[in-house]
């Protein structure tokens, strides 16, 4: 946590000094934390199935055919960014996994 107080710290002070010309010029005005870039520090990665569906499939046992339902899930990712300028998040979520509740071919 440390480490990330400190980084943010050092982004703030570079930021800081990217824009030190533009202090000195006149204020414009309202617009300044509008157009103060984001600072995406990652807050949360959380894991999540999802039963997106279903369908049959056949299979073989003495001799006969034999239907059965299969459930298909994602199991999916979201990572979740936090920026503190605007204190506001951005998430992303990818599948990870396409799972079958049953072996099938
Ligand atoms: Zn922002
Ligand atoms: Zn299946």
């Amino acid at each position: 946590m440390r480490k990330i107080i400190f980084h943010l710290a050092m982004v703030i002070l570079v930021t800081a000094a990217l824009y030190s010309p533009d202090a000195q010029a006149s204020p414009t005005q309202g617009q300044e934390t509008e157009e103060e870039s984001h600072i995406w520090e990652h807050s949360s990665t959380n894991y999540e199935t999802v039963h997106v569906g279903s369908h049959e499939f056949d299979y073989w046992k003495n001799f006969l055919r034999y239907s059965r339902t299969c459930d298909v899930s994602h199991k999916l990712m979201t990572v979740v960014y936090y920026c503190d300028v605007h204190d506001h998040t951005e998430s992303e979520t990818h599948i990870e996994e396409v799972v079958h509740s049953h072996k099938h071919n």
